[in-house]
């Protein structure tokens, strides 16, 4: 209407009707849709292929979703490493929500073959590249042990983006991201999408939930989503480049055990992700160091340009020591930091890292 390259902010939660009481769009109720929020989930089904997406007001929100909407007595399968959040709720509300839980490696396909049953798995839930180990998990292989059985597939993709993966390509049903992560890629907005492959009865319930329960992205966070989203392949590209050569320094430095990174060759899932991922391998990876856990506790704190913080997917550089954030109950090694590589300029990040690493 004004030629504004630049969308607006909609904060009204209600629109009015016409002469006859009809809508005068599709807009009714702000619980339900708004303008601000419609414009970054048509970026996102359009980004990742989908027929359509819903935002939420975190990704926890938009993780526990597809689970809420599931009927009692439903099967489940979830990897027994992810996201700390989920696996908390999963283990702490799952069950007397009526659900029934199996965890397991699930990017080893036979424990999840192993693990389905027939007629009863209603969901398969993966992360790909998962928290905080990075295993990639074969959608193509998962989708069909998925299907085989009667159940959706869903993959939890914060890590890889659809810059580097498009799920629905490999046969995934549900795609959800943590977008408060790359989508955002600013520190500034908690967020979270579901996006399906079909707009199916179980999408309906998805909808219905969320416009029942009503945790909906606030205009302004919309918006700043919307603004972050611009430079998503900018963003990404830079971390996966830099996280590639950070991970091939360190690979074999004298006070480092392991590093963990599906874009090195001695990666157990190397393969699978040259094939699942394009343009590059993600900007998160793992270290663990050989002094243990205070080493590696020392090391977070002693860098400089590295900010010891939880989270990760934004522009700038974040290191922790999950054991810590986890808690006593986590399978985390214990001398593990991961590492979220942000868009400061690689020479900079190695020569921080190597420079904390002298506290060993
Ligand atoms: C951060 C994160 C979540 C949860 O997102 P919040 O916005 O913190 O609720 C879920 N999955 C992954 C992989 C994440 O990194």
């Amino acid at each position: 209407m004004t030629g504004a390259v630049v969308p607006p902010v909609h904060v009204s939660t209600t629109f009015a009707r016409n002469i006859d009481y009809e809508l005068r769009t599709e807009h009714g109720y702000g619980r339900d849709q708004n303008p601000t929020f419609k414009q970054p989930e048509a970026m996102i089904a359009d980004l990742e292929g989908g027929a359509g997406a819903l935002l939420f007001a975190s990704g926890m929100a938009a993780c526990t979703a597809p689970f809420q909407v599931l009927r009692q007595g439903a099967h489940v399968v979830v990897p027994e490493s992810m996201y700390y959040g989920l696996l908390k709720w999963l283990r702490g509300f799952g069950a007397d929500r009526g659900l029934s839980v199996t965890f397991v490696p699930t990017a080893d396909l036979d424990a999840l073959a192993d693990a389905v049953r027939p007629g009863k798995t209603k969901l398969v839930w993966v992360e790909s590249p998962c928290n905080p180990i990075w295993r990639v998990t074969d959608l193509t292989a998962a989708a069909e042990i998925a299907h085989a059985c009667g159940a959706r597939l869903a993959v939890d993709s914060t890590a890889a983006t659809p810059v580097l993966t498009r799920p629905f390509e490999h046969g995934v049903d549900i795609v959800i991201h943590a977008a408060t992560k790359y989508l955002n890629g600013h520190s500034d907005v908690m967020a979270g999408v579901v996006v399906t492959k079909v707009a199916d009865e179980f999408w309906g319930r998805i909808r219905e939930h969320r416009e029942l329960t009503g945790p909906i992205l606030g205009s302004f966070e919309a918006f700043l989503l919307t603004r972050g989203m611009r430079t998503l392949f900018l963003r990404v590209t830079a971390a996966s480049q830099s996280a590639q050569l950070i991970a091939e320094h360190f690979d074999g430095h004298p006070v480092v055990s392991h590093v963990l990174y599906p874009g090195l060759p001695d990666h157990p899932d190397y393969a699978v992700a040259q094939r699942q991922m394009v343009g590059g391998f993600g900007g998160m990876l793992s270290i663990r160091l050989k002094g243990g856990p205070e080493t590696s506790r020392r090391v977070a704190a002693a860098c400089r340009l590295f900010k010891p913080a939880t989270s990760l997917g934004g522009v700038e550089s974040l290191i922790e020591h999950r054991g810590t954030v986890e808690g006593p109950e986590s399978l985390t090694p214990k001398d593990l930091l991961r590492i979220s590589v942000g868009i400061e300029d690689p020479g900079d990040l190695i020569v921080d890292l190597e420079e904390a690493l002298k506290v060993v």
